[in-house]
């Protein structure tokens, strides 16, 4: 199937998957009225050959990297087939093989909310049409349930354990580097400038091989007595004809950039058949290289591969454009000339591999660096405007990615639970970086679930491929004008599960070696995560109370001073300290354990019932204590209230008894009863001395 034919290769895809059943149901309407033979034969070879032309289709997609194998299609006929086998053939009907593997197959490709009702519709149908065999009716249908029982149960235990995931490494050295035709430019002309913003060195190089290339040129216009003479390389991108190069001109010092098509014969000769080519006299002057101008009807061609590695990697010319014979024998001469310039293309490679690893060395070690320095960074509060510890390494991974890969856009996508969604957790552009959503979105038949769900890296070059009907990016992720991506898979246990992308608008942007970089930089994206998980669950455990699981007294104590340093008196604040009536009574008639219970009871009420920018903390013993963000006395009393109420309603059970508590509150405000930490929390605990003094299960505000 042709790839980039828009809606109308949809439409096709579709109208081949529907016209399956429409098919087979005409077959069976009609399998009386059909004349035996060959109208027959004809008739009922429709469904096989598709099948066949599906299938074989497929296969060639799941070879080519710049197609995607289409499986509807191959599903609606493979199956029609087969259940024209099984209408035709009493034998294989008998079996009742073809339903149960049918339904095997639907119910192992589909959920079971499509694939349950799809396998009971037809098994009523199955059961409903009397056909020439009506007695195994019931065994078949009792067999086709089974196979869809057992697909059902397949499929849940393969999404299970599939979802477990692999290490890191595992799943980095899995994930498949496909190569696109035009991505290898192995035997290409000059390495593609401007894949690497830092690679300044590698450009040097670049003018190196020209300066040397052109001195062998020169010579050769000396040695040959020719017009003109030229090197052309191998165009990097087939499809394009153009053989890009310079000539120097007799007369004429400086070389120009010149471009030759595939089609012209000398060239053609030399890089197809990788053989001298030479001509002289009238039969050259049929092979003008160029149209008009000087030597447009030349009197002699002579044209030489270059070799590097035995790969023909350019073509040496020579051309006169007096008639007469050539001063020495020209093609010893070029082949001589062709030889060196192969020599320096090769070394050219070597140092210009050597500078590439350098500059790899040198950018890994300085984002090992950054990861590294995350955890020392002080302390980045999520929503307090610095960005969390993970949103840096984030922010350093897509800048890398940028710089490294020279990507106009990066995303980092995230996907979710179900991996058919997913978030942009990071995009970076050069209108700047930033988080991207909160929300999942459903990633659809877009390419990015693709290569999620089968932890394929693709290339993108923007001709050709992909099908437009399926996009890279779901639709709303889309930026105008971008043309070329790189897509990588991401998977780990810890860290980010994903992928990563890679977008810019010019095509034929991205190559095998930039995925490799690219994956480079994802491995140390993984490290410096799973570094932050480790340093978050560090801090987890510093700042919260075993028992509760609320905020200890000492983080509290830091985040009050901070949170009061922070409002500067400019807005109230309420602090409230609660402790629980009686509770020793508890300890000491249910025991400990109980005590315990209650405890986690309480907090639970005091946790939950927090809004987003308070803190509720575990004070000591049975005390609690609230921080309430922006609450003005009369706010903090109802808080304080609304907490009193809840716990009193807590049911405990004890040996079969309902059991509750009550608590008593004190209730401080700043910057009304004091602006320092210490103030606060004195005279909340003096209101809350109060309540005890006043009968308990009850809040008092400072002074009382
Ligand atoms: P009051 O109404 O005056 O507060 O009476 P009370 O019995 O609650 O008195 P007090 O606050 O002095 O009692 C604190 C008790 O809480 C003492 C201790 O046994 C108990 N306690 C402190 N920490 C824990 C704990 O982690 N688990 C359990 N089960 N009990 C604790
Ligand atoms: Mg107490
Ligand atoms: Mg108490």
């Amino acid at each position: 199937m042709l790839p980039g034919r828009g809606d109308a290769l949809k439409r096709f895809r579709y109208a081949a998957a529907l016209s399956a059943p429409a098919y087979l149901l005409a077959l069976f309407l009609l399998r009386e009225r059909i004349p035996g033979g060959l109208p027959l034969l004809l008739l009922t070879g429709i469904g096989p050959v598709a099948a066949a032309y599906f299938l074989v289709a497929y296969l060639l997609a799941r070879k080519r990297d710049d197609r995607v194998p289409d499986l509807l299609p191959l599903l609606a006929w493979g199956g029609t087939a087969a259940m024209e086998l099984h209408a035709f053939v009493p034998q294989v009907a008998r079996t009742g093989v073809v339903p149960a593997a049918l339904f095997f197959g639907i119910a192992l490709k589909f959920p079971p909310t499509l694939s349950i009702p799809a396998i009971v519709c037809a098994n009523a149908w199955l059961a409903a049409v009397p056909g020439p065999i009506e007695i195994e009716i019931y065994h078949t249908s009792a067999m086709a349930l089974v196979a869809g029982a057992a697909g059902v149960a397949v499929r849940g235990w393969h999404r299970k354990s599939g979802r477990e995931g692999n290490g890191v490494q595992e799943a980095v050295a899995r994930s498949r580097a496909l190569v696109l035709p035009w991505e290898n430019t192995e035997n290409g002309g000059f390495p593609a400038t401007g894949e690497m913003t830092e690679e300044s060195s590698l450009l040097r190089r670049e003018v190196e091989l020209k300066d040397g290339i052109r001195q062998a040129l020169d010579r050769l216009l000396g040695l040959t007595g020719a017009s003109h003479v030229a090197y052309v390389a191998r165009s990097g991108s087939p499809g394009s004809v153009l053989h890009e190069g310079f000539l120097l001109s007799r007369g004429s010092p400086v070389s120009r950039e010149i471009s030759l098509p595939d089609t012209y014969v000398p060239v053609r000769e030399a890089t197809v058949f990788g053989k001298p080519f030479l001509e002289v006299g009238p039969g050259a002057m049929r092979n003008p290289p160029w149209k008009s101008g000087p030597g447009s009807a030349p009197g002699g061609v002579a044209a030489v591969p270059v070799f590097r590695k035995g790969v023909v990697e350019g073509v040496l010319i020579a051309i006169r454009d007096e008639e007469g014979p050539w001063r020495d024998p020209v093609i010893p001469a070029m082949e001589l000339a062709a030889h060196f310039v192969g020599r320096d293309i090769e070394r050219m490679r070597e140092l210009h591999q050597g500078d590439r690893y350098f500059l790899r060395g040198e950018w890994y070690h300085k984002m090992v660096r950054k990861m590294a320095e995350v955890g020392t960074d002080g302390d980045h509060e999520p929503g307090g405007g610095v960005h969390s510890r993970r949103e840096m390494v984030y922010a350093e991974t897509a800048e890398q990615l940028r710089r490294q890969v020279d990507a106009d856009r990066v995303l980092l996508v995230e996907s979710g639970e179900d991996p058919r969604n997913g978030r942009v957790a990071w995009v970076l552009s050069s209108e700047g970086g930033g988080p991207g959503q909160e929300g999942y979105d459903p990633l659809g038949d877009s390419y990015v679930g693709w290569v999620i769900r089968t932890g394929t890296q693709r290339i993108f070059p923007g001709t050709g491929g992909p099908p437009r009907s399926q996009g890279v990016l779901p639709g709303s992720w889309e930026k105008e004008g971008e043309r070329s991506f790189l897509v990588l898979p991401v998977e780990g246990r810890v860290g980010f599960r994903g992928a990563l992308v890679c977008a810019h608008p010019q095509e034929k942007r991205f190559r095998k070696r930039h995925a490799e970089i690219a994956r480079d930089i994802t491995r140390v994206m993984q490290l410096g995560l799973s570094h932050v998980e480790r340093l978050e669950s560090l801090t987890k455990k510093a700042t919260t109370d075993g028992l509760t699981g609320l905020t200890n007294r000492k983080a509290f104590l830091e985040r009050l001073a901070a949170d009061l340093a922070r409002l500067d008196g400019r807005h109230p604040c309420g602090v409230v300290m609660m402790d629980i009536d009686h509770f020793k009574g508890v300890n000491d008639t249910y025991g400990h354990p109980f005590g315990d219970e209650v405890l986690r009871g309480v907090a639970s009420v005091l946790g939950k019932g927090v809004r987003k920018g308070d803190t509720a903390g575990r004070y000591g013993g049975e005390e609690f204590v609230l921080y309430l963000h922006m609450a003005n006395t009369e706010q903090a009393r109802e808080g304080a209230e609304r907490f009193r109420r809840k716990i009193r309603q807590i049911r405990f059970t004890h040996a079969g008894r309902e059991i509750s508590v009550t608590a008593s509150f004190g209730v401080a405000c700043a910057p009304h009863h004091g602006d320092g930490v210490e103030e606060l929390l004195k005279h909340a605990d003096e209101a809350l001395y109060l309540s005890k003094q006043r009968g308990r299960d009850r809040v008092t505000v400072f002074p009382g």
